[in-house]
């Protein structure tokens, strides 16, 4: 199973000149080999292959220009090797007359964003936990902050400098994943706007409250930076700022929803919520929001396979299923609760007394367990 691990680096200033030459040269390679691609298409040539490019690469243009060779060689083969995935994406746009078929872009020196990708060969990248260093082609031992430990064969290793000028690796670890022991502990849950969360047991999950406010910020931010002159020091300077909070936004969220679904498959066998249908949804302007907020189609997604990984069942319900409306004590249905101010009520058939959401979260269980069976 291969999965990946990232890590925040902390390069020197030889070491940062480095990586800048790095991405010079993948990104120097790539449009070389675009710019070729297309004068042959326009020729009506066959296209040339990776593995010719390659060679190309190797055997001639190196040897033209010779501050090739100075960078990671994986860095340039992968440029390549993108660039072929990008031109067969093209090419089946084209076949498929689905999409706009537009030729791949040449990249730009001006993108805030930069990255290139290496190969594991020899032990030429190394993770040291202990000194939290890890070591990368060309680079040798980079500082970075290790904070999670794997148990497999490295891969690969990509480097990336993020618009607010931070370095991370993702390395990419082929791991034996060990199933988790069996528990007979079952949850059904539903997914909520002010909680994120309501689990059939009556726990409530909030959505982390900070995120929102943290957004507010940004919106005003980046009406700040709207509003500064172009090319200015200041300009870049507020582009930064706005950067680093939008990752810090991301990052929070991101955490907020693998720890979750971690928890969630750890401690329960039988893991059951509503297929939640978000472009539905998302007509709703008000909602659209702070639903993406909640990133449910990305919890679920980490359920799906984090359960796969673990030896536990995910199962999705019917997204029309009457959750809310039905009595999880004796079955009966009241359609009353069609109306969603209606937050808790009493079932006229047996006389239980319901929260909505936790006798929603009842019921997807029920009917998981039922489809289970
Ligand atoms: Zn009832």
């Amino acid at each position: 199973m291969l999965r990946a691990y990232k890590y925040r680096i902390y390069p020197d200033e030889t070491q940062k000149v480095q990586l800048a030459k790095t991405f010079g040269c993948a990104r120097f390679v790539y449009n070389y080999y675009l710019d070729k691609k297309i004068k042959g298409y326009e020729n009506g040539e066959k296209s040339i292959s990776k593995i010719d490019c390659n060679n190309h690469l190797n055997r001639e243009l190196k040897k033209e220009l010779i501050w090739l060779k100075e960078v990671d060689k994986f860095a340039l083969t992968n440029a390549i090797y993108n660039l072929d995935e990008a031109y067969q994406n093209f090419f089946r746009r084209v076949k498929t007359g689905k999409d706009k078929a537009g030729f791949p872009k040449f990249k730009s020196r001006h993108s805030n964003r930069f990255s290139y990708k290496s190969n594991s060969t020899n032990n030429n990248i190394e993770v040291d936990y202990a000194k939290n260093k890890i070591k990368l082609p060309k680079l040798k031992w980079c500082d970075a902050k290790v904070h999670r430990e794997f148990d497999g064969e490295i891969k690969s290793a990509t480097i990336s400098q993020n618009p607010s000028e931070r370095y991370f690796v993702s390395i990419l670890v082929d791991e034996k994943i060990k199933e988790l022991p069996k528990t007979n502990k079952e949850i059904g849950f539903d997914l909520g706007l002010s909680q994120f969360l309501i689990e059939n047991n009556g726990n409530k999950i909030p959505n982390p409250k900070h995120l929102s406010k943290n957004e507010r910020k940004l919106a005003k931010l980046q009406r700040q930076l709207a509003k500064k002159q172009k090319s200015s020091k200041n300009r870049n300077k507020m582009r930064i700022k706005v950067a680093r909070l939008h990752e810090k936004i991301t990052d929070t969220r991101k955490d907020f929803l693998h720890k979750l679904s971690s928890q969630i498959i750890n401690e329960n066998q039988v893991i059951v919520s509503e297929d939640i249908n978000i472009s539905g949804i998302i007509k709703n302007q008000r909602l659209a929001k702070a639903i993406s907020d909640a990133s449910w189609s990305e919890f679920t997604r980490q359920l799906e396979y984090k359960a796969a990984w673990y030896g536990r069942t995910y199962i999705k319900i019917d997204r029309f299923y009457p959750s809310s409306q039905i009595c999880s004590n004796c079955g009966f249905k009241n359609i009353e609760l069609k109306n969603l101010k209606i937050r808790d009520w009493t079932c006229e058939s047996c006389g239980s007394h319901h929260d909505r959401d936790i006798n929603a979260s009842q019921n997807i269980l029920k009917e998981g367990k039922r489809m289970l069976a």
